[in-house]
């Protein structure tokens, strides 16, 4: 086993022949589509990163599941400080990209799947663990991106599964047969899913007597016979594909969400981890979710960390660093970004051992490090439109620039500090335009509010793992109340 270099990943993916509608078309030519290359590129360097010499200490890991090193975004947590080194890698990876690196959502589903498969096979007498292990371990060696397929599209919100006027609103198995099950629905915002060798499905809520056929934990090939993408839409994403790059903001990386249908696939015995046991469904839920929520306190915090970057350099070129208010801002937006970051090191920390063997997160301390994530990264996108100024939204295009009458006019009035060079000026505030209104906003704030759930859920998880009634007879005895 090798661990895969970036270029062995994009060659690997390739192979998979993946098709996608795109903007009106199906595109067959995936890696090379304008829109795709920035995406794949982010997950590419989550491998590249594990041959750096100088980083890759955090990258690579001991694996006690197929006893080989192992790239830590495939790894099964043996310890609180592995659920920690996870976090410090995600915001390696958020202030290296600057954008949503996607291959963290299969490592949360591989950990919430291995605990609750151990746990269900105990109650049930179910053969899942072993199989999930051996299928992990193949993962683990092949170097695989896996994404994690957990959101329904839930049709009428106030209707059950069973009651929905289409059953499929929730992915459900529709038939069974001899050698596995025949799986339909869909599952909406998945991230980085044509840049990913393999889906882990999952089910969505917590299921109910009656509602069996909903409760399916499987995994399939991307390329499976019946699965069909269909590329999200961002906010100036077709600045890709134009001709001058500037004003893409972050040229080099990008995020991918991706509509995915499953229409009528067939998923084999050995690829079943979960078929009926409606009681295991919400652990399931709940315990992925905790993972990817310990996660934001890594990556938004690295992409927090690009964005303070961003916002101290352009009030160094506009000549404005030393103002009190601008100092005061970027502390203001350290102190957001550090808060996130120390959530998601704290609900690590505090994590405890499965009955499986491996670490799961603090349940507490993970929603709050995601409810957190709902706030913060809103507040510190409007402290850097503050500080960038006015023309974060009126700048003019990169072909103008480049235009023999325009370009003069542009480099002459956007010149700031004497020192400053005008283009450079414009590649910060693109950058800044990107994270708080253009493509990398999906990523770095509609994903912070709704990515592992949107707040509600995360209140809900709150006000269930807090003994409220503990805190109450505290007071009453300080008080001496009876
Ligand atoms: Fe990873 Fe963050 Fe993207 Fe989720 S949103 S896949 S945690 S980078
Ligand atoms: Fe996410």
């Amino acid at each position: 086993m090798a661990l895969k270099t970036g270029d062995e990943y994009l060659k690997s993916i390739k192979s998979l022949g993946l098709k996608a509608h795109m903007h009106g078309e199906t595109s067959g030519a995936l890696p090379e589509h304008g829109l795709v290359e920035p995406s794949q590129r982010a997950v590419a360097f989550t491998f590249d990163c594990a041959h750096d010499p100088e980083i890759s200490e955090m990258f690579c890991v001991e694996s006690t599941l197929c006893k080989d090193t192992v790239n830590r975004f495939t790894h099964l947590h043996q310890s609180t400080e592995d659920l920690i080194n996870k976090v410090k890698m995600q915001r390696y990876c958020g202030i290296k990209t600057a954008c949503c690196f996607q291959r963290c959502v299969g490592l949360d589903a591989a950990n919430a799947i291995f605990s609750t498969t151990f746990e269900c096979d105990q109650k049930h007498g179910t053969e899942y663990h072993q199989r999930f292990s051996d299928y992990w371990k193949w993962i683990q060696k092949e170097d695989l991106v896996v994404d994690g397929a957990m959101t329904d599209p839930k049709g009428d919100r106030g209707k059950r599964p069973k009651d929905q006027a289409d059953p499929d609103l929730y992915l459900r198995v529709k038939e069974r047969k001899p050698g596995g099950v025949v799986i339909s629905g869909a599952k909406l915002h998945q991230t980085g899913m044509l840049n990913s060798h393999e889906i882990l499905i999952m089910p969505t809520l917590t299921l109910r007597s009656g509602e069996e056929d909903w409760a399916i934990c499987c995994s399939i090939p991307t390329n499976t016979k019946g699965v069909r993408y269909i590329y999200g839409r961002q906010a100036s994403d077709t600045r890709k594909l134009e001709k001058f790059s500037l004003d893409v903001g972050n040229t080099t990386f990008g995020g991918q969400e991706v509509m995915t249908i499953f229409d009528n696939v067939f998923v084999p015995k050995e690829r079943i981890f979960l078929d009926t046991e409606i009681d295991f469904s919400g652990i399931l839920v709940e315990r992925f979710a905790s993972y990817h929520r310990q996660s934001y306190g890594g990556c938004k915090a690295g992409v927090g960390d690009a964005l303070i970057g961003a916002t101290a350099l352009i009030a160094r070129m506009n000549g404005v660093a030393e103002a009190s208010h601008i100092r005061d801002k970027i502390v203001e937006m350290i102190h957001l970004n550090e808060t996130i970051y120390s959530c998601g090191i704290a609900c690590s920390t505090m994590g405890q051992q499965t009955p499986a063997g491996n670490y799961q997160v603090n349940l507490l301390l993970a929603n709050v490090c995601k409810l957190n994530v709902t706030r913060f990264p809103f507040e510190l996108a409007r402290l850097a439109t503050d500080v960038a100024g006015g023309l974060l939204g009126t700048m003019p295009s990169a072909a103008d620039l480049s235009d023999p009458v325009a370009g003069p006019y542009i480099k002459k009035y956007l010149a700031a500090a004497p020192e400053v060079d005008v283009v450079d000026r414009i590649k910060v505030l693109r950058l800044i335009e990107n994270l708080v209104a253009g493509a990398g906003a999906v990523g770095y704030l509609i994903e912070s509010m709704h990515g592992a759930g949107p707040p509600t859920a995360q209140r809900i998880m709150i006000s269930r793992q807090t003994n409220l009634e503990d805190k109450i007879k505290r007071v009453k005895d300080l008080l001496g109340i009876s």
